[in-house]
């Protein structure tokens, strides 16, 4: 947790997206769209922030990657290849449903820490 403000806050199933939120440092959050296409073997994420608009990389690209392997697992191959779209049109819609951020330890009293290992921490 030594870089708290680079991490996924909550995370939102719908069909077969996943949505994220990660937290912006001037206040607020971004959505982050994430899906897989099959034929492609290309997971897509979409989303719009400062670093995409400059075409450069952010860690919510990297993060939505991790995420979706982790919520998708039996799916994803490892060698599926990952777009960042630019999408400013992304917004939350009720039926999104909570779920726990994919790939992030529970924050359960006493097994706290636990990971299976697979989660990546960059710290970029
Ligand atoms: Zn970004």
């Amino acid at each position: 947790m030594t870089h708290p403000a680079e991490q996924v806050t909550k995370s939102f199933e719908h069909g077969e997206i996943l949505y994220l939120t990660c937290p912006s440092r001037r206040g607020g959050d971004y959505l982050v769209a994430v899906a897989y296409n099959k034929q492609l073997n290309t997971i897509f994420v979409g989303h719009d922030c400062p670093a995409i608009q400059r075409g450069s990389n952010c860690w919510h690209v990297r993060a939505a990657e991790n995420a979706f392997k982790e919520w998708r697992w039996w799916e994803v191959p490892e060698d599926a290849k990952v777009r960042s779209i630019r999408r400013t049109d992304l917004k939350f819609l009720p039926e999104f449903k909570q779920i726990p951020v994919p790939g992030q330890p529970l924050n359960i009293p006493g097994i706290g820490g636990m990971t299976d290992g697979s989660a990546k921490h960059d710290t970029a």
